[in-house]
Order: C-alpha cells, then structure tokens, then sequence
C-alpha cells in the first residue's frame, strides 16, 4: 500500500512557484510608498465632507469619553460613513466583535434597501450603534438563560470602522462590543474597554499627583508580536489532526530540526516573503502598522510584530492580523497555523504582549527619566506594576490559561507557568540599594544618584534579553511572554490592568497622605518604592527561567505555578481572594467571572476530547492499518527466508520489535477511549478537566511516542501521512 496521497502532495508542493500579488501602484504603473496608501480603507471622519467642523468636535469628544453619541449625530456619521463605503465600493456592512470562542465573529447585511419599489443604499444611525445577533449560539458559560438569548453588539467608537477586500467584493466593518441584555459582558473587548477607563482614571490622578498637572488622560498601550508557522496546504489537509485540531497529535521528529538555529532571522525564502508581502499590504490598506517580519526559531515558523497602538485597538489589531495571516495564506497555498504547538519536539509560538502606559502629553510612564525627580516617577511605576504582578500573579496566569498554552508553559521553550518579573541587572541593582538604604536621600553625593548615570545603562542592560522570564522589563515597556498565540489579547489585557489598577489606587493613596504630611513629591514617590518593591521583591527573578533550580527557588518564595489550565481554574478561578480584584476594579461582573471560568473549562474539555477522538481515528484507521500491513510483509519474509535456509535475524528483530509496539498501540488506545467515554459521560466537569490533564493527557503522549516508533520503522513510502520532515522542510 505506498501512499499516493503523501507523494502527490510531496510533488504538488515541490512544483509551487512564490504568488504574485496586486501591489498597489499609481497612475503609471509605479510602486506606492506605503505611507500613500496606509490606512486607504479606513474610515477617517476627519477627512468627511458630510461632517461639519461641529460634528467632527463632537464627535472626537464622544470618542475620547467626555459625552455620549446624540442620535443625531449618529445619524449624521452613519451617512458619511456610508458615503464612505460606497465610494470604496462596499455593498455590506457588519457588526464585527470577539465573543468567548477567541476568535472574531461578523453577520453581514446589504447596504441595499427599497425607496417604494427603488433600490437603494442606507445606513442607519441605529444600525451603525446596534445589532442584536442571536446569543444563543456563542458561548456564554451559562450566564444566560435559555430564553433570554438576545445579545447586543455596540458600536465601539474607539477602534476604527474599516473595509475589508475579498475576491468578489468588499464589506464596511464596523468593531463593537457585544454584551447581553442585562449589559454582561459577552465578549473579550467590553472588559478591555472598561479597563482603559478605570486605567486612565487612576493613572490621571496619579500623574496630577506627582506633578504632571497638564496630563489629562493616559492609556495602557500594546504591541503583539505575533508567531506563527506556515505548512503547505497539500500537507496540512492530509493530516486530520491538523485539520481538526491545530496541531499533530503524533509525528517523529527529524534528525535535524532547530538545534543548529538556522532559521532564526535566517533568510525568508521566496515564496514565504511573497507571502509576508501579501500579508502587509492588506494589513497597511486598513490601518495596521506591520513593521518587523522575520523567521522564528522552529522551521516553519514566523513572526509579525507591529508599532504598537493604544491597547483597545491593538487587540482589534491583532484579531485582524491573525485573519489575515490565515486568509491570506490559502492564496499562497500555505496553511497558517496559531496554534501553540503545532509540533511536538520544536518550539511552539507565543505572542508577546509590549505593554506600557502613555499620557496624552507623549510621556512613556515607563520611560527612564532624564533627571532625578523623573527617575523617581519611573521606578514608582515599575515598582507599582511590580507589585501588581506579584500580587495578582494568579489571575494573571488564569489569563493566559488554554490546553493549547499548556504545551508551551513549563516546556523549556516559553516561560514557565511561574509569573515572575525580570526587571534586569541594572534597575534590579537599583532598587536593592534603594532598598538597602531605606529611606529617602536627597543629595545626589550620596550612594543614591538617580540621575541619568546609573539608568542610562538600562538600554543596554536590557539589550541581553532574557527570554525565559514572562513578564520582563524592556527598557521602556514590560513584555508578557506566556500569551498563547492564538488567544485573543483583550482578555489578559484586561486582567493585567485591573492589577495595575488595583495596585496603583493604593499608590495614589499613598502619595496623597504623604504630600498632605508635607512630604516633597520625590519623598512621597519613594515611600511607594521602598513599600512595593519590598514587598514584590520576592517576585523578581532575573535568572533562568526554564531551570529546574528555579521552580525549586519559586516554590520556596511562595509563588504560585499552574501547570495545566484545570489546575490554574481550580485553584484560582474560583477563589473570591484571587479573583476579587476583576470585580472590585470593575473590570468584571461577579457573573462574568463565573462565565469566563465555565467557558474555559468547557473549553478546555470540548478541545481535549476533539484531540483523542481524532487521535483513536487516525491510530485506528491511519496508523494501525500500516502497521499490520508492514507485520505481514515482515512475517511472509521470515518465513520464505527461514524456508529458503537464509539467515533473518534483522528480519525478526523489527517483526518482534513492530508487533510489540503494535499491540502497546492498540491496547493503550482502547484504555484512552474507553477512560474518556467513561468520564464524559461522569459529567463531572471538575473532575472531567483535572482527569484530563493529570490521566490521558500523559496517556496521549505515550501513544504519540508509539506511533513515532511505527513511523520510524515501517517504509517511507508507506507512512499514510504526511511526516514532519514535509511539513517543515519542503516547500
Ligand atoms: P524589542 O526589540 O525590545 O522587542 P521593539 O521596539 O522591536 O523592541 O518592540 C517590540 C514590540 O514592542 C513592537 O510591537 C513595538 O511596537 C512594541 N513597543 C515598543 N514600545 C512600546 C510601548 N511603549 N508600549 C507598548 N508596546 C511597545
Ligand atoms: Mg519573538
């Protein structure tokens, strides 16, 4: 039985040239910088006719939360934005928004409607605000009765309105939050949204506090590196596992794989860089400012990583880059693949979240001043965040908690499931002295100078990255490791902000009684630093963080380490101490928290038992089929060579050796399948969840490891799909 399908794919792929896309061009033909065409099918009310001067201050005061949208202007946006869009050549619109699945969800509707019996294009004011898609179908983590399905989308003026291209046609999209009737959060963006609000509350006052009087709003930003792998499409759609799953449930691993770390920002091969290209000029055209490509460490993977935005808007980013890197790479005849471990035995992709806070005067809050008194501000904030991470560390591994994230965490490749935060030698060095000294010293002779000196070396500090540590400090901003790279980012961007938010209201506190004591700001700011950092200390690490010494070190310093996502919903999900803060910040409601932890729970399960379901199919249909077949072959051979007189002990070896395997595969399966009927049908989910994760997870690595042995020993020609060494090296 030599496989067909595997060597016609193998030929398919090796015949595909590199695809040539429209690239945007003037009048004769000449290639466009891409600041002429950047942001074209974004909807800029600015440059609207329709609008007056009036309309468009009202409206900017509507977006930067100082009123709320009168009807009439709503009417008046929604012609322009209309306007708009026909000329662009959209015949639809939809309410775009990021229910609980993770992913993006869209209903379209035509533009087309009847004047009497003539066709024509509208766009109401209240279809631009509101949509009301069925709530039923989108999970709600049993937060709504059945019948109270309705669920809302609202217009969120804060992300841009933009048009998305396809083959036939081009459709308005319109961002919004999508909320159910009793206004429950029913989706990642509605947190986010209230985070930046309370963010931006908190961190005014803060900065009034310290003198920074002229600050009138300041905003968490984020920039998402993104990871991804790319298969061919001929590979990918011979692997059900792939298909169904994201990832391979089995495969031998190739001699050579990263460990010479060629890829590494190695050059891009043509057809993948025509497929960055591709990539780019989509994202340009509505407003997402892609700016570094390179290759990843695995073969076959990649990363994207833009300019960073304002939070809101950089996850609505992400969530389009993400779509674009899947859709277009069909034209290129890949398969993008965000699953975190598409692969077994190379490195699995994360997205790494940049994140800072900026005010509306331009200032970075985590920027190193130029002065002392700046300085003083600088490593209040690192402090205060600091001891947010250390305080909430649990809920903020909750946040990035997915069975797809558990192959990465812990796995010597990603940060351990441990949140420490690296803060590097020189702040570290710092803030121990400030530490050590105590108390507030204003002369700069003494041994605190905290001046430009001593933090002008944290660029270069911090130059040496340590990538093993999930919450480092990067010179100017704080970079969260452990995210998944297929999760949506509004939900651990939201639990981070309610932790800084947290933290920060005590800060504020703080500095408020000390000023009134007739303490000088620079005093005040160090009372913060000293409390903080003493306390948080024990969350800084700035070693290795893949070592086994430091998940000995971490269990002694008390802090917390969730290996699985049921493990981290047990013992944290459910604790009001842990999870507390969400609603005391008012980024969640009591009921959206026990929502979100039943989705991920139930999430968790649907995802595993989708992983053994197709596991047992291809063992039972795929793998042991070739295995048996490969036995006789083995079999008839020994017996005709022991006939003929021929020496067979090779022969026997791998038949002894190929049915031993064979039946530990069938048998180990049969107890996978029999377990996970037996469990399901428990309805436990507690239980069901933590059986997963300690039972037949381990279980499903055995047969994997099984399965590899098959491969390893039955003809290449007969293996039925497609090996690692196609998927990751041909193309
Ligand atoms: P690095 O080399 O440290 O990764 P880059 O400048 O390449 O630094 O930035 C990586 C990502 O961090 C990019 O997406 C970038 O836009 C983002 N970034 C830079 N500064 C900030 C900031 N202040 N807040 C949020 N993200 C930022
Ligand atoms: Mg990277």
């Amino acid at each position: 039985m030599a496989n067909d399908l595997r060597l016609q794919a193998k030929l398919a792929v090796l015949a595909r040239k590199p695809r040539k896309c429209p690239v945007p061009v003037n009048e004769q033909g000449k290639y466009l910088k891409i600041s002429q065409y950047y942001g074209e099918n974004v909807y800029n009310y600015h440059l609207s006719k329709s609008l007056s001067l009036e309309d468009k201050d009202a409206l900017k005061q509507v977006i930067d939360g100082k009123k709320t949208i009168t009807k009439e202007l709503a009417s008046k946006v929604a012609n322009s934005v209309l306007e708009w869009a026909i000329t662009k050549g959209a015949t639809h619109f939809c309410h775009w928004f990021q229910p609980l699945t993770g992913s993006t969800a869209e209903k379209h509707d035509a533009f087309l409607n009847f004047d009497n019996d003539r066709p024509i294009e509208t766009l109401s004011a209240s279809q631009l605000m509101q949509g009301e898609p069925d709530a039923s179908s989108f999970p709600n983590g049993g937060s709504r009765a059945t019948f109270e399905a309705r669920g809302y989308t609202t217009w969120d003026l804060t992300s841009p309105i933009f048009i998305q291209e396809s083959v036939n046609g081009k459709t308005l999209v319109i961002p919004t939050a999508f909320v159910s009737y009793h206004g429950d959060a029913l989706d990642t963006k509605t947190p986010l949204l209230r985070s930046d609000l309370r963010i931006n509350e908190v961190m005014t006052k803060f900065c009034n506090l310290v003198g920074m009087s002229d600050v009138n709003k300041v905003y968490t930003t984020c920039g998402a590196e993104q990871e991804y792998f790319l298969v061919d499409k001929a590979f990918f759609f011979n692997r059900q596992d792939l298909v169904m799953t994201g990832r391979t449930l089995f495969g031998s691993l190739t001699s050579r794989n990263q460990q010479l770390e060629d890829h590494y920002f190695g050059l891009i091969e043509d057809r993948v860089l025509a497929y960055m290209q591709e990539v780019e000029i989509e994202l340009y055209k509505m407003g997402i400012p892609a700016k570094t490509r390179h290759n990843e460490v695995a073969p076959g993977q990649f990363e994207l990583a833009p300019i960073f935005k304002d939070s809101n808007v950089a996850a609505d980013n992400n969530q389009i880059v993400m779509t674009v890197l899947r859709t277009v790479a069909l034209k290129h005849d890949f398969v993008c693949i965000l699953h975190e471990k598409p692969f077994a035995g190379v490195n699995g992709s994360g997205k790494h979240l940049n994140w800072s806070m900026s005010t509306d005067t331009g200032v970075n809050l985590l920027e190193p001043g130029h002065n002392p008194h700046e300085n003083f501000r600088f490593l209040a904030v690192v402090a205060t965040v600091t001891e947010a991470v250390y305080r909430h560390q649990d809920i903020i591994r909750m946040g990035i908690a997915a069975h797809s994230n558990d192959h990465r965490l812990g796995a010597n490749e990603a940060p351990p499931s441990i949140m420490s935060v690296f803060l590097g030698s020189t702040l570290t060095a710092i803030l121990d002295s400030m530490i050590a000294g105590g108390k507030y010293v204003a002369s700069s002779k003494t041994v605190l100078d905290l001046g430009a000196r001593q933090l002008a070396d944290l660029a270069k500090d911090n130059t040496d990255r340590n990538r093993t540590s999930p919450f480092a400090f990067t010179g100017n901003k704080f970079e969260f490791r452990a995210c998944g790279s297929s999760a949506s980012i509004g939900y651990p961007l939201s639990i981070l902000n309610a932790a800084v938010i947290d933290v920060f209201e005590e800060t504020n506190k703080i500095l408020e009684a000390e000023i009134n004591a007739g303490k000088k700001i620079d005093e005040a700011l160090n009372t913060v630093i000293l409390k903080w950092y003493g306390n948080a200390q024990k969350a800084v690490f700035n070693g290795d963080g893949y070592s086994e010494e430091w998940v000995k070190e971490a269990a002694r310093r008390g802090l917390g380490n969730y290996r699985t996502t049921p493990e981290a919903i047990a013992a944290v999900f459910k604790d009001k101490n842990k999870t507390g803060v969400l609603e005391k910040t008012g980024v969640f409601r009591e009921n959206e928290i026990n929502t979100r932890a039943n989705v991920m729970l139930e999430r968790y399960i649907k995802c595993r038992e989708i992983e053994f379901r197709t596991l047992r199919g291809m063992v039972l249909k795929q793998v042991l089929p070739v295995a048996v077949e490969y036995k006789g072959i083995l079999a008839e051979n020994v017996k005709k060579q022991k006939d003929a007189g021929a020496e067979c002990s090779v022969e026997t070896e791998l038949l002894k050796h190929l049915a031993t395997v064979t039946k530990d595969l069938y048998e180990n399966t049969v107890i996978l399948n029999s377990t996970l009927e037996e469990l399901h049908h428990k309805g436990d989910e507690d239980h069901f969840a933590q059986k997963i994760a300690q039972d037949l997870m381990p279980l499903s690595v055995k047969i994997a490891d099984l399965c590899n042995q098959v491969e390893e020993i039955v003809p290449d020609e007969m293996w039925p799909v497609p090996k690692y060494f196609d998927m990751l090296f041909i193309r």
